[in-house]
């Protein structure tokens, strides 16, 4: 399954550029646990780059950076060239309009005792947008925008369904008609056939506004199918990049494929055994020298221990961080 998305070939217009992320936060001991590792990754108008990965891959740290929620250690977020990562008070209050995260549940961040028109129009009010009254006439627009009645505006959010709860977090996140969307898990607490419909609402409104996304996963069947382009990260770090489309006939690492074998052998071939990955992955406390993925790898080599791989082009829109793979993508 692949939503119809436009490919990456054509001239794109870069939004935000992280440049050599770093987080890491103190653990117990005096010791440092590295959440994010030298990321690099781009955002274009209009376009999906997803992130995709295991649970705590440092998937979440990274978009909170980008949101600003967080601050890196190391690195810069370029948003339209300019250095945001250190922003402060007044400057880092009008920045945060042009950027917006939904998250798994944004209901449970809602207060009960607030209705629909409330909760859209907060945003709004905080940065003195509208006027009181104008409320009901703004929520009822961006419900119809996500697909609900307009007389929803009038509802609390706890007699309302998960699908249509995360509906509101999406009108929410637009009222500011923010350049880039950051959705955190946002689907992934729904059925599937809900999920289906809020995709198809989510790229319907991306081709209407022309907004960026950024969409963390850990389903790889779902991220592939409507990302332009597909970060794959392990432990911090950002293993390969390509676009969606690819994902499935032309990855590459061993970790990608790993993960895709997981996925269609499951889905698609219930007699092939499940190859699943054999043994833990490290702790982020720990992070081996040389590949964050060199226990686990089926292709581990004696440099893979010594050397941590850099990502690097090896066609346009394929980035790759194994030493596997020359300059060109040929296979050593
Ligand atoms: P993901 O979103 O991919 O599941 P996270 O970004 O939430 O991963 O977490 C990455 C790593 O950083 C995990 O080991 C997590 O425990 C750790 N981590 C995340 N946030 C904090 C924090 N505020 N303080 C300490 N450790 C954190
Ligand atoms: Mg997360």
């Amino acid at each position: 399954l692949r939503w119809e998305v436009i490919d990456l070939s054509e001239t794109r217009e870069l939004i935000l550029e992280a440049k050599h992320v770093t987080k890491r936060y103190p653990a117990s001991g005096d010791r440092m646990l590295t959440a994010c590792q030298d990321v690099s990754l781009k955002f274009y108008k209009g376009k999906t780059l997803g992130i995709v990965g295991e649970s705590g891959c440092g998937k979440s740290t990274f978009m909170r950076m980008v949101v600003s929620l967080e601050q890196p250690d190391e690195g810069e977020i370029l948003f339209h060239g300019r250095d945001i990562s250190r922003l402060k008070g007044r400057e880092l209050r009008q920045h945060r309009q042009k950027i917006q995260m939904v998250f798994q549940d944004p209901a449970e961040a809602f207060s009960p005792k607030m209705k629909v028109m409330d909760i859209i129009c907060e945003p709004l009010l905080n940065f003195k947008r509208i006027r009181k009254s104008e409320k009901e006439a703004v929520a009822r627009k961006y419900l119809e925008m996500v697909e609900l009645p307009g007389d929803f505006a009038l509802r609390y959010p706890h007699s309302m369904s998960g699908g249509q709860r995360q509906r509101v977090g999406i009108a929410r996140a637009l009222v500011l008609e923010p350049e880039l969307i950051v959705y955190d898990e946002a689907t992934s607490a729904l059925d599937v056939s809900v999920q289906k419909t809020i995709v198809e609402l989510l790229v319907k409104l991306q081709k209407e506004k022309d907004i960026a996304y950024g969409f963390i996963c850990h389903d790889m069947a779902l991220v592939q199918s409507l990302s332009h382009q597909v970060a794959v990260m392990y432990l911090g770090s950002i293993m390969e990049v390509l676009p969606g489309e690819k994902v499935a006939s032309g990855c590459l690492h061993p970790y990608t494929k790993a993960m895709i074998d997981a996925v269609f052998d499951l889905r698609m071939d219930f007699d092939k055994p499940i190859k699943s990955i054999e043994s833990e992955a490290p702790s982020p406390l720990d992070l081996p020298a040389g590949c964050p993925f060199q226990n686990r790898c089926p292709r581990c080599m004696e440099i893979c221990r010594r050397e941590k791989p850099a990502l690097r082009q090896i066609e346009e829109d394929h980035q790759i961080a194994c030493h596997l793979y020359g300059q060109q993508g040929e296979q050593r």
